[in-house]
């Protein structure tokens, strides 16, 4: 059966001491246990080897990346590739993130380059879909969300596919409060668990694991985790406080 999952995203944000405090408090609130199957705290670079340090007596909790570049060495200066951090204990990487494709030009090509790459390197990735605001509003959500789930993932082997989580994210619900209500979130979850059935099989989508993100806090992360294919979730700004993202965690 697929896992359940709660990831934070620090993106750039907390200095390295900082972010070591705050995976201590994470780790020392979740010490006790919790129903997720994973918890993944994504840090920027500068933070992962100390973050790693602080969570590494559970087993249920996990380093993730937020970037990679497609190669594995080179004259690629201020770069950052899988080898390296999988040498470092990483496990996931996130690849696909809106700001990544806003800010950084990130295609669907590049994309599935760096897809590719990570898992070549025994990283698993977090791949994020999702609409912006002027998709949303022409009705075009799910013919952008199947383009982005076929370009840069479904080239892959079933095996290979085997560690990828997908995250649903509708850009006009990051950062902006304005969560998709769970029923939003269930059909567009439900489309997407249909392509992997299409392309890799019933068993293999039913393992598939399909976060949301987007303005996730700990009032509203119950009602959108209830839903049935909703498996967990990827959390951005309520992830930078232990007591939110914990609390969120607890809503597994
Ligand atoms: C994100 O950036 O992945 C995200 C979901 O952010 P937020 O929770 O702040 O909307």
């Amino acid at each position: 059966m697929r896992k359940k999952i709660v990831a934070g995203n620090w993106k750039m944000n907390t200095t390295p001491s900082a972010g070591k405090q705050l995976a201590e408090e994470i780790a020392s609130q979740l010490k006790d246990g919790f129903n997720a199957d994973e918890v993944i705290l994504c840090p920027p670079f500068t933070h992962l080897y100390q973050v790693g340090e602080e969570i590494k007596q559970n087993d249920k909790i996990f380093l993730g990346a937020q970037n990679i570049h497609t190669e594995d060495f080179g004259a690629y200066t201020g770069e950052v590739s899988a080898p390296m951090l999988k040498d470092l204990g990483v496990d996931y990487v996130i690849i696909g993130h809106s700001e990544r494709r806003q800010y950084f030009g990130e295609d669907d090509l590049l994309l599935r380059a760096k897809v590719e790459k990570a898992l070549e390197h025994g990283l698993k990735v977090i791949f994020c879909v999702g609409e912006t605001e002027d998709e949303y509003n022409r009705n075009h959500s799910e013919h952008v969300v199947k383009r982005q789930v076929i370009s840069a993932l479904f080239t892959l082997e079933p095996e290979q596919f085997a560690d990828v989580v997908i995250a649903y994210e509708p850009v006009w619900a990051i950062g902006t409060g304005r969560t998709a209500t769970p029923e939003y979130a269930q059909k567009m979850h439900a489309f997407i668990r249909q392509l992997v059935v299409q392309r890799y099989g019933e068993e293999t989508a039913q393992n598939t694991s399909i976060l949301y993100g987007g303005s996730i806090k700990p009032n509203n992360a119950k009602d959108l985790f209830s839903q049935p294919d909703v498996d967990g979730g990827l959390v951005g700004g309520a992830s930078l406080n232990a007591n939110s993202f914990v609390e969120i965690v607890r809503q597994i």
